[in-house]
């Protein structure tokens, strides 16, 4: 029988490890060096009886049949889907900036002039990200453009990423543009919600499998022994940054519980212009845990220092992908070994996207 190393217990590993354990047939050891499974989407009940998303929201949403297939054999969703608002100027406005948007942040007639010059402008229902939405002529849509650009996204790009919106690769505020429609969902994919029971419950059940062993609190030594190796740690970590370390922006969440039962009116909100946090999540309402008391978490955006905080997001820039396409370089040059997910990808992958990843590799190997 074929042996088998995945490095990480996160989506991707577990993925992986359940499509070979169960269609191949062939031994899956699983590590992880923290003490449970699920990665960055681990969650948790508190005493409270409300779920914790221990490092930040994460809300499932996809357009793939397959990645969708492939997860309701573990679990069921909510009917969630998520809607964001920001603080701008003291008002609740919808995030991503639309139609309704403009009706919460302008006078009427205002909104409504704009909104006509909108419709001449875009097509009904585009999206449009920030940096291609400044390109106008008109003077009342070039106003409107540097509104969003200077009360949605500067602060809060600078503070997420230390860097300004014209200094980020244009892909990462492109996953929030300007939305020409009165859709106030942060995603419109056909497929969206919550794991009724929680993301470290699903992960649990794709490792429940005869043919898998997880061994927690445990770290990558090696890859001898194995017959293939599926490493989802960052991929400058396994070569021991012999090129110099992949940059990294981390978070960190600072929890804070309320004797009342809710702190605010929607589970995310974002304050781009006050305060160093970014957002405020607010967990009982994902899966509409009933409480009296409620647990928010403010959220710090900083840079990633190994040893001290975890690697959430991949910097993209002309320089890192330089130094990560050296790593993969040497990558395809080993024989069984395969690399996935966002740090073996170094990709900004959403939870989907890793998974259909992994079966994608899956399908190459099988
Ligand atoms: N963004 C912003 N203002 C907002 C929301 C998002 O400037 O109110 C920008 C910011 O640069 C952020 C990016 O859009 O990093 C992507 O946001 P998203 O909510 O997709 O980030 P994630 O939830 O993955 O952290």
């Amino acid at each position: 029988m074929k042996k088998n190393l995945v490095v990480g217990a996160g989506f991707s590993g577990a993925a992986i490890a359940n499509l070979i354990a169960e269609n191949l047939n062939e031994e899956v050891v699983v590590i992880d060096k923290k003490d449970h499974v699920a990665g960055n989407s681990y969650d948790y009940r508190d005493k409270n009886g409300i779920m914790i998303h221990k490092y930040g929201s994460h809300i499932f949403h996809t357009n793939s049949e397959k990645v969708w297939a492939f997860l309701k054999k573990f679990t069921d969703f909510n009917t969630y889907m998520h809607e964001v608002v920001g603080i701008i100027d003291g008002i609740e406005a919808q995030i991503p900036f639309n139609f309704n948007t403009l009706y919460q942040v302008f006078p009427e007639t205002m909104a409504k002039r704009m909104e006509e010059k909108l419709l001449r402008a875009f097509e009904y229902n585009t999206k449009v990200p920030i940096l291609e939405f400044q390109k106008q002529d008109d003077e009342d849509l070039k106003f409107l453009a540097n509104y969003v650009y200077e009360k949605i996204f500067l602060n809060y790009t600078t503070k997420q990423w230390g860097v300004s919106p014209k200094e980020v690769d244009g892909a990462v505020t492109a996953r929030v543009p300007v939305y020409l429609s009165k859709d106030n969902r942060y995603f419109q994919d056909k497929y969206q919600g919550i794991p009724r029971k929680g993301y470290t419950k699903v992960v649990e059940r794709m490792l429940d499998h005869k043919n898998i062993k997880v061994k927690l609190n445990t770290e990558f030594k090696g890859v001898e022994c194995f017959d293939r190796v599926f490493f989802t740690g960052s991929i400058d970590e396994f070569f021991n940054y012999k090129y110099g370390m992949l940059p990294y922006r981390s978070v960190n969440f600072k929890f804070e519980e309320y004797d009342r039962e809710f702190y605010q009116s929607h589970a995310c909100i974002n304050y781009p212009n006050n305060y160093d946090f970014t957002r405020i999540h607010e967990y009982k309402h994902y899966l509409q845990d009933k409480s009296d008391k409620t647990v928010i978490a403010k959220e710090y955006s900083e840079f990633f220092e190994l040893g001290k905080n975890e690697r959430y997001y991949p910097i993209a820039s002309k320089e890192n992908a330089e130094l990560y396409a050296k790593y993969l370089k040497e990558a395809e040059e080993l024989d069984n070994v395969y690399f996935l997910g966002r740090l073996g990808d170094y990709k900004y992958y959403n939870m989907d996207a890793a998974i259909e990843r992994a079966i994608n590799l899956f399908e190459e190997i099988r």
